[in-house]
């Protein structure tokens, strides 16, 4: 994971050099011109990303007794983005507790419209791809420690080639905002759920953390 760590820091370099190449032309074109026209500076081409300080912080709802602290003190350490390209940690409702047919929810539903970009809310390994009545289009991904599992459901469609056993860097696009399975026709979401990996065969089925509080990110696409 290194070199992939390095190969991402190196990509987003270049992309900060080139944003700042293109707001100096503009700059220039706008200083050269008849003065009058006054443009704003261009937006960063990234969201501010604050990185979590200091501990991690309260678990929102109830807490599978599997889940320790331990493992909270991991996930925080993960820096998760909000899984939607263009969705900032402010928009995000918890939702982790809302009925659902079935009992509780155990996950977030993150509303935008179809189509929108779905993105790796961490680097991951997907590991499983499904299509059931329930989840729709799905996608279960790996943290790179095997500590913790992503559930991605409703999707309209995988990003286009996503195969199991790909490694997925976070904010790469992985899928597109949908409702399939049972999810309301009228009502594209994203239900985004965090586990604790289980163990053996069933690794993707573990006890739900709320991630509302965990996020470090605002959503964006690489
Ligand atoms: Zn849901």
């Amino acid at each position: 994971m290194i070199a992939r760590d390095t190969q991402a820091t190196g990509w987003r370099a270049r992309r900060r050099r080139a944003g700042a190449a293109l707001s100096l032309i503009l700059l220039g074109a706008c200083s050269s011109g008849r003065g009058t026209l006054a443009i704003a500076p261009l937006p960063a081409a990234e969201p501010a990303r604050t990185a979590p300080s200091g501990a991690a912080p309260a678990h929102a709802g109830p807490l599978d007794a599997r889940v320790s602290a331990d493992d909270l003190e991991a996930l925080w350490d993960r820096q998760l983005m909000v899984p939607i390209d263009g969705m900032a940690r402010k928009l995000v409702r918890d939702t982790f507790t809302a009925p659902r047919s079935g009992g509780l929810h155990g996950a977030l539903d993150l509303l935008a419209p179809r189509f929108t970009a779905v993105v790796a809310a961490d680097d991951c390994v997907i590991g499983r791809l499904f299509t059931g009545s329930t989840g729709g289009i799905v996608i279960y991904a790996s943290d790179p420690d095997e500590r913790f599992v992503y559930y991605y459901a409703h999707l309209q469609q995988y990003r286009r080639g996503l195969a199991v056993g790909d490694r997925v860097a976070k904010g790469s696009v992985i899928g597109y905002v949908g409702t399939t399975g049972n999810a309301p026709p009228d009502t594209p979401h994203l239900h985004f759920q965090v586990m604790k990996r289980g163990a053996g065969r069933a690794w993707w089925d573990g006890p739900a953390i709320n991630p509302f509080s965990f996020f470090a990110l605002d959503g964006v696409r690489l």
